[in-house]
């Protein structure tokens, strides 16, 4: 679909198709798009609000293909030319506690400008278009839009709790920058705690890890217990350094499936293989199988020149015979880059795996920014379960102590930056930037997304150009949030 090569996210693009086949062909979008007078095209100054489907897309920058077609689907959902469907303040300012020089780009909705023109004419009665149409679930959809437009993205469901920063080994550009000296550990009441208000606020999923996790056995049962008695599904992250034999690996297995685990991770690699074998992720492999794991994945190290892949695993005759004795269960093993914890340190990738120019389009959002909520070992919530988080104080949005996972949410969804990461992921950010000052190297250096995104957040370079051009973004984000979470396929059918 050219709708991919229109720059819009993976995701938003992944669910136009549908829509766009069905849209009339682009030259008769145009003439359906509202008209935009030139000074409207010109960059839209921090602070001020912006209207108007089609200013908005235009404001965008998007290719004017896109930009047509996405006009026209706006129409169909009746937000016609001239009706006001986005309205919004932007805002860069320090964030409290995020120490000097943090940014916080806070979206403020502008409601006296965000109605519906025809809804607002009637006095909150049913717009005119609606009346048209006989149709006031359209009126509806304008005032959802007006109010949703700017809110939360209903899309936080994941819990990742940082048991601990202590671990069994020591790897090399650990994300969560563990190691065996490491003694910080998640206090089990504020654990408890968490997972009751993931429960309320209707999240779906736990994820303990660390760290190594099961270094808190004790308590990990119990959180796993609490949570999947509430009907969370709940996965654990480890490195297997407990599968030294059969009957250990089988043990720890069962302990974890009694206490109500639904779902096992196992990370390995040449970093991780220096202090826990590869043969003990095959043993814990076995294990979770023989203790009643279903779902079991491997996430296997990925740098140029690597010994251990995933076919060390998979080609093994042990796996084989696993296979062979479970086959339903469902083993994924996957290969994922292993990227240093600094944005200046480069690691070598197999050829096309880090992102440029030629395969930045396949570069999709980041689904874990305001998706995944950690709670760290520390006590810190972040926005995201992203490697290296601890080192970004932009991306901590309270203290389990004294924040409430609601509130944390709330803080991060307001910020314009992890909106924008969460809709187009920091590799475009980073190509977008470098439009804007050419100092700004990016290409074929980050294969993980979360290197990129440590780049956006400590160049002052890139920081600069996203301080003072965020603003020409707006429309592109609020218009790929709306395909992704807002737009209601059935209501534009109807229109
Ligand atoms: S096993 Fe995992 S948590 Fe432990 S040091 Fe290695 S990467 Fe970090
Ligand atoms: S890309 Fe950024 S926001 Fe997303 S998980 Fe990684 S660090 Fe977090």
């Amino acid at each position: 679909m050219p709708v991919a090569a229109a720059g819009l996210p993976t995701v938003a693009a992944a669910r136009l198709p549908s829509t766009a086949a069905r849209l009339p062909s682009a030259a008769a979008c145009v003439s359906a798009a509202p008209r935009v007078p030139s000074a409207a095209r010109m960059s839209i100054p921090s602070g001020m609000p912006f209207s108007t489907a089609g200013v908005s897309v235009a404001a965008a920058g998007l290719p004017a293909f896109a930009a047509a077609r996405l006009s026209r689907a706006a129409a169909r959902m009746s937000v016609a030319a001239g009706v006001p469907v986005a309205a919004a303040r932007l805002s860069a300012s320090g964030l409290p506690g995020a120490g000097r020089g943090g940014f916080f780009l806070r979206v403020e909705p502008v409601r006296s400008a965000t109605l519906c023109a025809s809804a607002r004419g009637g006095n909150g009665g049913p717009c005119r278009t609606a009346s048209r149409h006989r149709r006031p679930e359209i009126a509806w959809t304008h005032r959802r839009m007006d109010a949703l437009m700017f809110e939360a993205i209903p899309a936080h469901h994941t819990l990742s709790l940082l048991l601990t920063f202590g671990c069994t080994a020591a790897c090399k550009h650990c994300g969560t920058f563990s190691n065996p000296g490491a003694h910080t550990s998640l206090d089990r009441d504020l654990m408890l705690s968490a997972i009751d208000q993931a429960v309320e606020s209707g999240y779906l999923v736990v994820v303990f890890t660390g760290g190594e996790p099961t270094l808190r056995l004790a308590e990990l049962l119990c959180a796993i217990e609490r949570a999947s008695s509430a009907g969370l599904v709940t996965r654990v992250v480890t490195n297997a350094w407990w599968a030294a034999d059969g009957n250990a690996a089988f043990e720890m297995a069962a302990s974890l499936v009694a206490a109500g685990l639904a779902e096992i991770n196992f990370s390995t690699g040449d970093e991780h293989a220096r202090y826990v074998p590869v043969e003990n992720i095959l043993r814990a492999c076995l294990g979770a199988c023989k203790a009643g794991f279903r779902t079991i994945c491997v996430m296997v190290e990925t740098v140029r020149g690597r010994s251990v892949t995933a076919a060390t695993l998979t080609d093994s005759p042990a796996f084989k015979d696993m296979v062979g004795q479970f086959p339903d269960a469902r083993i994924h093993v996957l290969e994922s880059p292993w990227m240093p914890t600094s944005p200046s340190n480069h690691a070598a990738y197999p050829d096309g795996m880090a992102a440029n120019r030629d395969n930045l389009a396949r570069r999709g959002g980041c689904n874990s920014c305001l998706t995944t909520t950690t709670v760290q070992a520390d006590g810190r919530i972040s926005a995201c379960c992203g490697l290296g988080i601890r080192s970004v104080p932009e991306l901590q949005v309270g203290h389990i102590r004294t924040t409430t996972l609601r509130q944390a949410d709330e803080e991060a969804a307001n910020d314009f930056l992890k909106r924008w990461i969460r809709v187009e992921g920091p590799e475009r950010i980073l190509a977008w930037a470098a439009t804007h000052d050419e100092r700004i190297e990016w290409e074929n250096l980050y294969a993980h997304r979360c290197q990129a995104c440590l780049r956006l957040y400590k160049d002052e370079r890139v920081r600069n150009v996203i301080r003072q051009r965020h603003t020409e973004k707006l429309a592109d984000v609020l218009l790929a949030e709306w395909l992704l979470f807002r737009y209601d396929a059935r209501v534009a059918e109807e229109a």
